[in-house]
């Protein structure tokens, strides 16, 4: 019998509040400033001039936002203080997270928190887009040597959140991989990451049905939690699947339910042959797809792969790539703009 995940596991309301509080009250000591290239300014709402939404997540929107003060143009994602108190926690458990990763090259960097009567506003580098609607764009296959180069990041994230933070993201889907004219691609979203204990994730959490691991869909027992970061790399491999083909492997399921009985019940989705992937691309997605998480690799073999190693030392021009796609193609949501006095209603109510 298939049980489906339980959503976040739920504190009473009064504890759940004192947790938001309390982790508030930490923010609110740093509150005030933006550090932004290791410089220090004083900041505050109306130094922040909103020149358009770039995303929404499950809790909270996205804006594209210049700082007035020096024309850093960054993005500031909005969380409402009276909002709902699920959305709230994740959005300070990104918080958190985000902060202490301010050594990773390969997590996006957080420049401070303003914090007001009604909102919480976080400031981040601004990034061009994510994966997800860069596939929208395209409409189609996202070329290998671009994904070799996510893939080291993106592993090299995990790696680093769990050796350093003891950190599982629980949530690598394309919309959590950010991509810029640089060519960084950075991870983000840490908002229903959890803490490992001994390694093993003890709490649950939701997470996006579609790229969930076959051990976290039906667990031995589902009242103790119980998987490790090789969940995470089951979601990479379904990411690099649908980015590499340009269509989610689950694609004809009519609902979550279907998509978790398929994961549950049918082989692992694999690269097709015949479209031009290299064997060690071919394998190493085989390796993140093993069923069985005991046998599925952790980070370090997998930084011993073939085609990681190819792709750290390769060069390639992802920053031109990137470019030239944003320039060719277009946006899959026009992103509204607003005037200065929409703006001003926006952010300083
Ligand atoms: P949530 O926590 O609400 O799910 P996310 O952090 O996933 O929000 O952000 C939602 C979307 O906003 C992302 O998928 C991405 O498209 C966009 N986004 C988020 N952060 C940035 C950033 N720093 N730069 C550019 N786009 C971003």
């Amino acid at each position: 019998m298939l049980t489906l995940p339980t959503p976040p596991y739920c504190l009473p309301k009064s504890l759940e509040n004192a947790e938001i509080d309390q982790k508030l009250q930490e923010i609110m000591k740093q509150t005030g400033y933006l550090k932004i290239d290791g410089q220090r300014y004083p900041a505050e709402v109306s130094d922040l001039l909103n020149e358009g939404e770039i995303g929404s997540g499950t809790c909270g929107q996205v804006f594209k936002v210049r700082f007035k003060k020096t024309d850093h143009v960054i993005a500031v994602k909005q969380m409402r203080r009276t909002g709902n108190k699920d959305e709230n926690k994740r959005i300070l458990m990104d918080l958190d997270v985000v902060l202490k990763s301010h050594d990773c090259p390969y997590i996006i960097q957080c420049y401070g928190a303003i914090v007001t009567n009604t909102d919480v506003f976080i400031a981040m580098e601004l990034m061009g887009t994510c994966a997800e609607k860069l596939k929208k764009r395209i409409q189609g296959p996202i070329p290998e040597r671009i994904l070799g180069k996510m893939t080291v990041a993106i592993v090299k994230a995990l790696l680093y959140l769990k050796e350093k933070h003891g950190v599982i993201h629980r949530d690598v889907k394309p919309s959590n991989i950010l991509i810029d004219a640089k060519g960084q691609i950075k991870l983000c979203d840490f908002g229903i990451s959890g803490r490992l204990v001994d390694s093993k994730a003890k709490t649950r959490s939701a997470g996006c049905a579609a790229y969930m691991a076959p051990e976290r869909i039906d667990p031995p027992d589902p009242t103790k939690p119980d998987y490790d970061i090789r969940a995470d790399v089951w979601s990479l491999g379904i990411s690099l699947v649908e980015l590499a083909t340009g269509q989610f492997p689950y694609k004809n399921c009519k609902t979550d339910f279907e998509v978790l009985t398929k994961v549950l019940q049918e082989d692992p989705p694999l690269l097709p042959t015949g479209m031009g992937f290299s064997l060690d691309f071919q394998s190493f997605v085989k390796d993140c797809l093993t069923k069985d998480h005991r046998r599925r690799p952790k980070y370090h073999k997998l930084l011993e792969h073939n085609f990681i190693r190819r792709y750290e030392v390769l060069e390639v021009e992802v920053a031109a790539w990137f470019q030239d796609i944003m320039e060719k193609t277009e946006s899959p949501r026009t992103s509204q703009c607003y005037t200065q006095h929409q703006m001003l209603s926006l952010f300083s109510r």
